[in-house]
């Protein structure tokens, strides 16, 4: 049996993601998802060939019992022998990775002092490679960092207006986040319209339950908007995005906020759910605007275009020429609507939709929806496994 597809695997804290793809098409042979992990009621979702096997976990419910679960899985369907390696999505990669690393234990220990700066992310990225390791001892493990791709961002952009030191001895910087994501619609739009990714100029816009939009130039990233975390930047599904830092002494000193309930406020009350007080899912608001006409649905989608028209054209201070704009993401796909209020902010950038292509443009086509004549603005769906698994083969490549 040949051996030809690589694992990618994306541990959340309560969840494990997985696919098995063939890295030079592309092709995922399967998916799933494992929830609910830690609780009595965890599950595991595998498709496969248009079926959905969906099975409970056995105690202890964690993601060693998942990865356990999946390995007999891939056992049972001769998967196993066809196994190259293991990819993993690590959330931070802080200044010492700006490309994937074969996991080893420096490597490891590195992810863990990094947790630092991704308490949510890296602590549970790492337990995923912990249980991959123990699962397929014999496999290279490779690690593939959501902040890599940003870090060639100049100092201009990553530094903020705090005191250098803070920066020098702490690490306190911009850093980015989706940064598979960006590379990978990125180097489609090169593709597509038949130029080499090192002379294509964009600007990306990840818009999914976390948002973040970068510029790049050159086929290089040169700004991003998520910060030291990702929280900062756009209004997103459940956090605020950037706010006057002030508002944070506020609630504590006037209200009597903890940092826990700060916290909590920001990344999981606020954003489109906070404002519309209904949900933090797009098509939810979408159906409240169309059945109901209401308002504060309307007002938080509207904050939603508005910051990220606002964010695209202050990149233009970024770049020294614009190719074209990007939509991916859950909501950057499917959401004719959010397309449209964004683009039509953008008019002093010769952005023109064509709205026949922008309403037909959905559910994983890829497209131009602008006028002809108008700057480029393509809606591409992204595939961060697909690119995960492509860095994970090249790397072990590389090593042979
Ligand atoms: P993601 O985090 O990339 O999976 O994106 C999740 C977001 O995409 C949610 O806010 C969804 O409501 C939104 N989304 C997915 N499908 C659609 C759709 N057909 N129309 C509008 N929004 C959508």
């Amino acid at each position: 049996m040949t051996k030809d597809c690589v694992l990618v695997i994306n541990c959340g804290s309560s969840s494990l993601k997985f696919s098995l793809i063939v890295p030079e098409s592309g092709k995922t042979l399967l998916t799933g998802l494992a929830e609910r992990l830690l609780s009595a009621d965890a599950s595991i979702r595998i498709n496969l060939d248009g079926e959905k096997i969906i099975d409970t976990l056995p105690a202890p419910y964690d993601h060693q019992s998942a990865l356990s679960h999946l390995v007999s899985f891939l056992y049972e369907h001769k998967f196993e022998q066809r196994l190259l390696a293991i990819g993993h999505r690590v959330v931070h990669g802080g200044e010492n990775y700006s490309q994937p690393e074969v996991v080893t234990e420096v490597v490891e220990k590195m992810i863990e002092a990094l947790a630092a700066l991704a308490p949510l992310h890296n602590p549970v990225n790492l337990i995923g490679i912990r249980a991959a390791k123990l699962a397929f001892s014999h496999l290279p493990q490779v690690a593939v960092f959501d902040t890599a791709f940003h870090q060639t961002m100049p100092k201009t952009a990553y530094l903020y207006g705090l005191p250098y030191q803070l920066y020098a001895q702490h690490s306190i910087r911009r850093y980015g986040f989706h940064g598979t994501s960006h590379y990978f619609v990125c180097k489609q739009f090169a593709k597509l319209n038949q130029q080499a990714m090192e002379q294509t100029s964009v600007i990306t816009a990840h818009l999914g339950n976390g948002c973040s939009i970068a510029a790049i130039e050159d086929g290089k990233c040169v700004d991003t908007s998520m910060g030291l975390t990702p929280l900062e930047g756009l209004v997103m599904g459940t956090r605020s995005g950037s706010l006057d830092p002030g508002i944070v002494f506020h609630l504590c000193r006037q209200l009597g906020y903890s940092i826990e309930q700060v916290d909590n406020l920001l990344n999981k009350e606020s954003g489109l759910l906070g404002i519309s007080e209904i949900s933090n899912d797009c098509r939810t608001l979408e159906e409240a605007i169309e059945d109901e006409d209401n308002a504060q649905a309307n007002l938080a989608m509207d904050i939603f275009c508005y910051q990220i028209a606002k964010t695209i054209a202050s990149y233009s201070a970024s770049l020294t020429k614009l190719d074209g704009i990007v939509f991916t993401g859950g909501i950057g796909e499917n959401s004719s609507l959010v397309r449209e209020r964004v683009v039509n902010r953008l008019k002093l950038l010769n952005v023109v939709m064509d709205d026949e292509a922008n309403s037909a443009t959905r559910f994983g086509n890829s497209g131009n929806i602008a006028k002809d004549g108008a700057t480029a603005c393509w809606v591409i769906p992204t595939n961060e496994e697909w690119v995960i698994a492509e860095q994970t083969y090249q790397l072990i490549n590389e090593a042979n």
